[in-house]
């Protein structure tokens, strides 16, 4: 499959003109939120509001469009009343994203908090199964993301995301691999040796198969550092060469990749950073041009 690379794009004044928005910086998948991503509260999907966002998608060829959840849920939460409130939640979102007939729905698994990592991924899994059970999806996979690991927070490490793959099962579920969460999170792919690693992880908790979106972010903060602040592609600690290695794998290659790098424009360049970054992307992957970067 040809590589395919987006970017997540702002659905302010309704949800077709996040697809508008991603069509004018040239994507070819796009990531949006179904609902204002700090409240509980969303009106709902109007069949209206769901035809124009699929008319859009098929006017301007853009495929795999996929959703990211709240970052109010925490399904790992060991308080009730959060975590019932989270689970209704998660219902509403993962509706929403069968009504527009998405392909995902990226959700962070959540913070343990008080409790302990176990706990909490029994939490995730209890949660996780009955929102399937409740919403029945047809179109629409959860994909679990990979965190930072920044407090808390589970799914930072390779082995919790294939506890959560194998407990609930991968019918509906999947994973969202961010390379910054991973960077953050430790795992050292910049090498060759450790993009084989990394890999080799991933296959060995049987998460590599389940991956199904990737967030190529580059990262404001080095590896291990646990903290989470996305960078533009190739001027964080990642780097442009160890983009390079990890566009042109065959583990990763055929996925769609999402941007979720700080939008505006470069002073320099007077240009708009996601149009910037996605041809960055498309020079690393070996699509225009014959200028790569030393390996
Ligand atoms: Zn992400």
């Amino acid at each position: 499959m040809a590589y395919r690379f987006g970017s997540h794009t702002s659905v302010a004044g309704g949800l077709y003109l996040g697809v508008e928005r991603a069509h004018a910086v040239g994507c070819d998948v796009v990531q949006i939120f179904t609902k204002n991503n700090n409240q509980w509260k969303c009106k709902p999907l109007s069949d209206e509001d769901c035809a124009k966002f699929r008319a859009a998608l098929a006017e301007h060829k853009i495929g795999a469009p996929i959703a990211h959840s709240s970052y109010l849920i925490n399904v790992a939460s060991p308080d009730d009343e959060l975590w019932e409130k989270s689970l209704e939640a998660l219902v509403v979102e993962w509706q929403r994203c069968e009504q527009l007939e998405l392909e995902g729905l990226v959700m962070h698994p959540g913070a343990f908090t008080k409790s302990s990592p176990e706990q909490g991924q029994l939490r995730i899994v209890d949660a996780v199964q009955q929102a399937i059970q409740r919403v029945a999806p047809k179109h629409c996979k959860l994909l679990f993301e990979n965190t930072a690991g920044q407090g808390s927070c589970l799914g930072w490490q390779i082995e919790q995301l294939g506890f959560l793959l194998a407990e609930v099962g991968t019918d509906h579920t999947g994973v969202c691999w961010d390379t910054c969460h991973a960077l953050a999170a430790g795992y050292d792919f910049r090498t060759a040796k450790g993009l084989r690693e990394m890999i080799a992880e991933l296959e060995t908790h049987d998460v590599l198969p389940h991956i199904a979106a990737v967030h190529i972010n580059d990262s404001k903060k080095d590896c291990g550092t646990r903290v989470d602040r996305h960078e533009h592609i190739g001027r964080g600690f990642i780097g442009e060469a160890a983009f390079q290695r990890f566009l042109r794998s065959t583990a990763f290659k055929s996925l769609p990749m999402y941007l979720e790098t700080p939008k505006g424009t470069d002073e320099e360049s007077g240009e708009d950073w996601d149009m910037l970054n996605l041809a960055l992307l498309r020079r690393l992957a070996g699509l225009k041009g014959t200028t790569t970067v030393a390996s």
